[in-house]
């Protein structure tokens, strides 16, 4: 073959029309786990009668250029059904047609209706044919897209995103346009899948399932790519590992060896999960921040047996868990190795919770960690789960943890020192209750639950303290004030209040606890009753400390 110049290409072009020089080869598009026929895709060529044949690379974007594409376009979109139309006729067996659909034709506003009335012509079931579009097409403005996919569905053709991958600004895209099947290249990962390829490809794979919406892998070359992506739930594949684009006549012959079969979604989708959730942009950006610095692990979990699998996991999930292990040792262990039974029961809880709640649910488990470097240890985990997508008895699992040894660590010697105080505080006629800050959460001690008859938890404290007369009518506002100045941040308060009914002087505190970014975290609060030497130690104590509380 000759590459012919510019001009040569333009010369000829409308002979390569008019004498079929310019003709369709058709690549098999192949379900991996069944080994049958999901479809295909027409690809152009054009075979010149001097300079051979040529290949798109060369010729396409010249004809885009000169404004020829779109008759190109037409003319393959034609040839298909022309094909179509011979095998119905013939009584074969045929799969939907993959037709490229150029972002030049987009702007040309009778594409669709010149497509639509070429399959009319050959009275062609719109469900044997396809259009492809690139997200390049987006680049002049989504509306166009928008409206040329709507008209492409209310003829009833499936619309497919083709290249998707090549640019990752593209994730938003999805949003924006309902397309029915996601063509992903496997060429814009290549050498890279268990890295950032491959942490990238699971997104897509999540976001795409989220969307309900099938994703064919393209060019994919080797059987571990395609073991790969089956790994994930995908089994859709084009690509020379099965078939290289092939002219008219072997196709034929391919169709007949091959069984057949619809597409379908690779999982089938929990019914209300609510996809669009995903879709705000934040929400995306978590999911990619997430996927990209988050540690974070896709599961596989089989309800009969409680067997979970390990799919993938990326490189901070080794780094906040991994305790010193090799990414393949962690991903090859069994799951249940490192948890005993109490703990293992917590984890399949939760993850029931995810199944029948649709929603993220958390847990924090501890496990035994054994590394060479450290020997054994122990770390507590807290896992942010949530379901993906589900296979009869098996569903997938995406997975956020974080490591909280430490803060667990910091916590219980915490609690051990609250414990302590409180104990102490039964003993020295002191109520005591913890309020946490951000929900407006007020745990009672034992004492208050008892004397002020309170239930163990209140709810969008202090209203119902106030409520139930505690914090008589005429220090109320005083003590809301009090809740809103925790919330600011203060770190300590306290001032005489008459309390009950009885209005009985008792000295209220509150000290706050902090969080590492220093946001207050909780208050524990004290009441104790007023006695004439307490009064006047405290008032002497008001003199050298620093007391926000409000003036008597
Ligand atoms: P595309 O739409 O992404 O088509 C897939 C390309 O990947 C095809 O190249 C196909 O031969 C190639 N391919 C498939 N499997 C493998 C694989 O395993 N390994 C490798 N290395 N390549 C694989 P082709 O036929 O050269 O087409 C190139 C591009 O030209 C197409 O990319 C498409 O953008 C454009 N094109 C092809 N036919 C048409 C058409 O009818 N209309 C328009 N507008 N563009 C077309
Ligand atoms: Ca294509
Ligand atoms: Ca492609």
């Amino acid at each position: 073959m000759d590459k012919m110049t510019e001009q040569e290409l333009v010369e000829s072009f409308s002979d390569a029309i008019k004498y079929n020089h310019i003709f369709v080869c058709y690549q098999p598009q192949i379900n991996h786990s069944t080994g049958r026929m999901i479809g295909a895709e027409a690809l152009m060529r054009w075979k010149h009668p001097v300079y051979g044949v040529q290949f798109p690379s060369d010729f396409i974007p010249v004809l885009e250029k000169n404004n020829l594409i779109i008759e190109a376009d037409i003319h393959v979109f034609r040839t298909v059904c022309d094909f179509l139309r011979r095998c119905i006729d013939e009584g074969r067996k045929v799969v939907p047609i993959s037709v490229n659909m150029s972002r030049y034709d987009i702007y040309n506003n009778d594409y669709v209706d010149r497509i639509e009335a070429i399959r009319k012509e050959f009275d062609i079931p719109v469900k044997y044919l396809r259009i492809e579009i690139t997200e390049s097409s987006a680049i002049g403005g989504i509306d166009l897209i928008q409206s040329v996919l709507k008209k492409l569905h209310s003829y009833g053709y499936l619309v497919e995103m083709d290249d998707f991958g090549s640019g990752y600004s593209s994730l938003n895209i999805l949003k924006d346009l309902e397309v029915d099947i996601i063509k992903l290249d496997m060429r814009f990962l290549q050498g890279n899948i268990g890295g950032r390829g491959g942490i990238i490809l699971t997104s897509i794979i999540q976001m795409a399932r989220w969307l309900d919406t099938p994703i064919i892998a393209e060019g994919v070359e080797t059987l571990d790519q395609a073991e790969y992506m089956k790994s994930l739930g995908s089994n859709y594949i084009q690509g020379y590992l099965y078939a290289k684009p092939m002219e008219e006549a072997e196709f034929v012959e391919k169709l007949s060896a091959m069984n057949h079969e619809a597409l379908s979604p690779a999982l089938d989708l929990i019914d209300n999960l609510e996809a669009g959730k995903f879709w705000n942009p934040e929400s995306l950006e978590t999911l990619i921040f997430s996927n990209y610095v988050g540690a974070a692990a896709v599961f596989s979990y089989r309800k009969s047996d409680n067997n979970i699998e390990l799919l993938r996991i990326n490189a901070k999930y080794i780094k906040e868990v991994g305790m010193g292990r090799e990414e393949k040792d962690v991903v090859n262990s069994n799951f249940w190795e490192d948890y005993d039974e109490e703990n293992q029961k917590v984890y399949i809880d939760t993850i029931n919770k995810a199944i029948n709640s649709n929603e993220e649910e958390s847990c924090e488990t501890w496990r035994r960690i054994c590394s060479k470097m450290c020997g054994e240890e122990k770390i507590c985990v807290r896992t942010d789960m949530r379901v993906i997508g589900k296979t009869e008895d098996v569903y997938m699992i995406y997975a956020m943890v974080h490591n909280i040894t430490e803060e667990k660590k910091n916590y219980s010697e915490l609690f051990e020192s609250e414990r302590r105080f409180r104990f102490a505080s039964e003993q020295a006629n002191v109520y005591a209750w913890e309020y946490d800050i951000r929900t407006k959460e007020m745990r009672p001690c034992y004492r208050c639950m008892r004397d002020l008859k309170l239930p163990a938890l209140l709810k969008n404290y202090p209203e119902p303290a106030i409520e139930v007369g505690i914090f008589p009518p005429d220090y109320a506002d005083m003590y809301r004030e009090w809740h809103k100045k925790l919330e600011e941040g203060v770190d300590h308060l306290e001032a005489i209040i008459p309390l009950t009914v009885g209005r009985v002087p008792f000295h209220v505190r509150y000290t706050t606890e902090f969080d590492e970014a220093g946001r207050p975290l909780k208050a524990y609060g004290s009441a104790t009753l007023v006695i004439e030497e307490d009064c006047e130690c405290k008032d002497k104590e008001k003199d050298d400390e620093k007391s926000e509380a409000k003036d008597e």
